[in-house]
């Protein structure tokens, strides 16, 4: 397979060095990004490290002709979409007219807009078909393994699945006293936007971060986590068969969130732009430039990623409740590939995704398809050999009600 990766930041790095450890099936790997240098880095580490030539481009994605002519040149079998969710629709553009099969690991959002919603990428279907080429949405860790973890426990672990909740914890150190583990802009908007769970066929909506729970990861202990919205919650409701509630929850330590509701209180955190000395700014992309940048944090990052699926329903009649999770190291991750385990959880999941296609596992069916819609059982074996093993434990019961509302905050 030829391989086109877009974007070079700290899960890009991920897939790149991924891929040219799976020379086998990678026979050229093509780096594009907006910063050319970052690109250059990344072909040293690979030369240097892996003894593995890649190839690099300066690309700017919200160009469709500039990508189109990227594609036409070095003619890729799949382009892999590292980039930022802003570029999703235009390399999506770029993919349809170059007939060329597209992969990335968050969904499209409008710069103008925090909403993480499906809608825009669904509405390629038709398009995709007609072209015969294959869209994989959202195959990062979560969402994609996530997503996965659930095909999986629907396949072969459970008649029907009732209750789902996505825990997702970084019990890491990376030593700074405020810093985002992917890029920060990206990931500010998603913790400040309000929260929502699904229960009994309705959207519930909840003030941002307004419920806590203390819950117990695996090899990392108990540890406060929130409750969110995140972008898998959408598309797992419409694939999982008998689901009645869905909900996502994601650890904060107190510094973080003490340091992010200070800059949402301030207006940092905005998205719209301001007049600052007679110039337009956009605060939230003022604040970027200002953040450790995330491949940054890897060197002395210590620590694990616990992150997984706690699924309950019937099997044979009978109720039960399943736990499917992966644990990942910061220093072992640094130690393999330069990047902390964010980036690593996020970029062996496209890989090992890209491998499915090659092998001709996913990929029959031309058209858009969330990876939950693909068959779980070659990629949860893959994805194990590729870094990212997991593990299947059996609970007692799952997480219950919504029961500690932070003392600071109103009902929504
Ligand atoms: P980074 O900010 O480190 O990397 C993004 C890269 O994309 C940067 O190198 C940036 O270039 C490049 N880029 C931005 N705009 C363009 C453009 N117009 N054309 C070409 N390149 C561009 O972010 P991460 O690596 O942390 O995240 C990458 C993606 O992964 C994001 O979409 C994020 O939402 C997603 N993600 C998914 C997760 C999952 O589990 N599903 C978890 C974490 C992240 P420059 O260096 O010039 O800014």
């Amino acid at each position: 397979m030829n391989v086109l990766i877009i974007g070079a930041g700290a899960a890009g790095n991920v897939v790149a060095k991924k891929c040219a450890m799976n020379r086998d099936i990678f026979k050229s790997i093509h780096l594009a990004s907006r910063t050319l240098s970052k690109c250059e880095k990344i072909k040293k580490e690979c030369k240097e490290i892996f003894g593995q030539e890649i190839e690099i481009s300066k690309l700017d994605a919200d160009n469709v002709a500039e990508t189109v002519a990227l594609i036409n040149k070095i003619k890729p079998d799949l382009v892999i979409n590292m980039a930022l969710p802003y570029q999703d629709l235009a390399i999506m553009d770029a993919c349809l007219e170059t007939k060329t099969n597209y992969m990335d690991t968050a969904n499209y959002e409008p710069i103008d807009e925090a909403k993480f919603e499906y809608h825009w990428q669904w509405a390629y279907q038709d398009k995709f078909k007609a072209a015969g080429i294959v869209a994989v949405l959202g195959c990062g860790f979560d969402p994609g393994q996530t997503n996965i973890y659930c095909a999986y426990a629907q396949k072969n672990l459970f008649d029907e699945i009732h209750e789902i909740d996505i825990i997702d914890c970084n019990a890491g150190n990376h030593g700074q006293a405020f810093a985002t583990n992917f890029n920060p802009e990206i990931n500010l908007r998603e913790v400040t936007q309000r929260g929502k769970y699904w229960e009994n066929g309705k959207w519930i909506e909840t003030e941002p971060l307004e419920f806590r729970k203390m819950i117990d990861y695996p090899e990392v202990g108990e540890k406060a986590s929130y409750l969110l919205y995140h972008e898998e919650l959408e598309s797992l409701v419409q694939n999982i068969k008998g689901l009645k509630r869905i909900r996502f929850w994601m650890t904060f330590g107190d510094e973080y969130i003490k340091h992010m509701e200070v800059l949402q209180n301030v207006g940092m955190t905005r998205i719209d732009p301001v007049k600052h000395n007679g110039v337009e700014i956009v605060p939230i992309q003022f604040l970027k430039t200002l953040l450790p940048e995330p491949s940054s944090l890897a060197e002395n990052y210590t620590g694990k990623t616990s992150i997984g699926c706690i699924m309950t329903g019937l099997k044979d009649g009978k109720k039960k409740t399943v736990l499917i999770y992966n644990v990942c190291d910061h220093a072992q991750t640094h130690k393999e590939v330069q990047a902390q385990a964010v980036s690593y959880t996020t970029g062996v999941p496209p890989v090992t995704g890209a491998i499915m296609l090659a092998k001709g596992f996913w990929g029959k069916e031309p058209g858009v398809w969330n990876v939950e819609q693909l068959d779980p059982d070659p990629f949860m074996a893959e994805v194990a050999k590729q870094g990212l093993p997991w593990h299947v434990r059996e609970l007692k019961s799952g997480l219950g009600d919504l029961t500690e509302r932070r003392k600071d905050k109103k009902a929504a």
